[in-house]
């Protein structure tokens, strides 16, 4: 059966990864991908009622591809969303690259 939470850890992990590594300065194209991504990604995610709320919240916050610093920190915004609706802590977005890059600074 699903489990949606060792799902959900796993993929956060894959999606703030992949932000912290997309390009600074991505081309046109890059970016314009970036967002097809996201969306295709919101229809097929297999925990329904999770697509179904993701797609809900990035109609409402269409993803921000520009530039890495811009992604990395719309997509921390995202899934603080899903944290509070699952009372889990926020998380403090200053730190994305430190857990997702280049490892904890302490
Ligand atoms: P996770 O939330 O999986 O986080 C993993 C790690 O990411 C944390 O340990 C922390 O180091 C880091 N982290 C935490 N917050 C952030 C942040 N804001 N930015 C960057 N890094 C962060 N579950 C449901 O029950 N209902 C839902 O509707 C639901 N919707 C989801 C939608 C999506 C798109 C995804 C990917 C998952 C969804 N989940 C949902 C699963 C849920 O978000 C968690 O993944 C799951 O509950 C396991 O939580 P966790 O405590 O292991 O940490």
């Amino acid at each position: 059966p699903l489990d949606k939470e060792e799902l959900g850890k796993s993929t956060w992990g894959f999606l703030h990864t992949m932000a912290s590594y997309y390009p600074e300065k991505p081309t046109k194209s890059e970016a314009e991908k970036m967002v097809q991504f996201f969306n295709i990604f919101s229809q097929f995610y297999p925990c329904e009622p999770c697509a179904l709320d993701f797609q809900d919240d990035i109609k409402k916050n269409p993803p921000k591809t520009k530039t890495r610093e811009e992604l990395a920190k719309w997509l921390c915004d995202r899934h603080n969303t899903v944290n509070k609706k699952l009372g889990k802590p926020m998380f403090d977005c200053s730190k994305v690259h430190e857990r997702w890059k280049d490892g904890w600074l302490d």
